[in-house]
């Protein structure tokens, strides 16, 4: 079977027009057209929406998009109306916009133990174009303004792709600013070295889920390969050379990580940092889940110690799209099942952070 090129691959077209003798200045118009041309008479995409699901939290829409290899990634979109007041807050100004959670690889080999990605295994890595194309079909739907690569997959571990792919999506015709596009990483370390510098402007986030090694290689295996200490050393000189603060999410997982002591303990491993913690009520991914979810309270403890005495800033993740498992560490392929689960009335979202 041969094999298609997306034409959002920029490398592999910009060698061949360059072997053709064209000026590569055309590239951005060709892309401009095919996306104001949905049915264009050429068919440059190399993936394809099999279905979308809207959930009945009104905000939260799943793509699932099938890869020529035959294999399906997810992407999912939520839009926020700030006129309205999001999640039920003071209307802001602005007007309609969404986020587009992107995914970088069919499943990941990093096996955290709270993700249904994780569950899956490896598969393989997306090539840039089909990490561009999520974007494609995102906006014949929607305005996209703001794009986290939170999806399936372990962005920093697809890095040559994930270059690219960010490269395209700031350049014309797509125009996003770095600043509205967020990295989440479980924390690989050699690749946040050079990521700033590939990458000026870009949001990092970082998985850390735990305040000291131990607990975090029992959430998150793949940790045993970055140790808490040689990766707080890479966050600083990310810090100081990008000058930018850092997200660490941090997943609350009842008895594990979410008492008074592990608050502490995160505050001072954060305390010289600009960063904001955004704390995840975690999913359940059915029932052989070894963890269950931090209560409320628990939630709502965990950050007053941080905010209080440390003075970090510290915001909680409102659960959106469970009905479709959209939500954070769900993104498995699979068809969505019928649950719908109340909301938390937790408030605030990390894109919301940047809108
Ligand atoms: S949380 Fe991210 S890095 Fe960990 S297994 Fe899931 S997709 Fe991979």
């Amino acid at each position: 079977m041969t094999t298609q090129r997306s034409v959002f691959d920029a490398a592999e077209l910009r060698a061949q027009f360059t072997d053709a003798g064209i000026n590569t200045k055309f590239i951005a118009s060709i892309w401009k057209y095919v996306l104001q041309n949905p049915g264009c008479e050429f068919e440059p995409l190399t993936s394809t929406v099999n279905s979308v699901f809207h959930s009945t939290d009104g905000v939260t829409t799943k793509l699932l998009i099938r890869l020529q290899n035959g294999a399906f990634v997810e992407a999912v979109i939520m839009t926020y109306d700030t006129r309205l007041g999001k999640y039920g807050g003071k209307p802001r100004l602005g007007g309609p916009r969404s986020t587009l959670c992107i995914s970088s690889q069919v499943g990941c080999k990093m096996g955290c133990k709270f993700c249904a990605t994780g569950t899956m295994g490896f598969k393989n890595n997306l090539k840039s174009g089909e990490i561009v194309e999520q974007l494609v079909h995102a906006l014949r739907l929607t305005n996209i303004r703001n794009v986290v690569f939170m999806g399936m997959g372990e962005p920093l571990n697809n890095y040559t792709a994930l270059v690219e792919a960010i490269n395209v999506m700031t350049g014309s015709p797509f125009q996003l600013s770095p600043k509205r596009i967020t990295v989440s990483t479980v924390g690989i370390i050699h690749a946040i070295n050079k990521l700033h510098s590939d990458l000026p402007g870009l949001n990092l986030a970082v998985s850390l889920h735990a305040p000291v090694q131990e607990i975090r290689c029992q959430i998150m295996p793949s940790a045993r390969a970055f140790p808490l200490e040689k990766l707080m050393t890479a966050l600083q000189t990310y810090q100081k050379n990008s000058q930018q603060k850092i997200f660490i999410e941090y997943i609350m997982l009842d008895g594990m990580n979410d008492e008074e002591q592990h608050a502490h303990q995160l505050g001072k491993l954060l305390e010289t940092f600009e960063v904001v913690v955004n704390l995840i009520p975690f999913n359940p991914i059915g029932s052989s889940s070894q963890f269950r979810t931090s209560s409320e309270q628990r939630v709502s403890e965990f950050q007053k110690v941080l905010r209080g005495t440390y003075n970090i800033r510290t915001t909680i993740r409102k659960q959106m799209g469970q009905d479709i498992s959209g939500a954070c560490g769900q993104l498995v392929v699979n068809l969505p099942d019928k649950r719908t689960r109340e909301n938390t009335g937790l408030v605030t979202d990390i894109e919301d952070l940047r809108i």
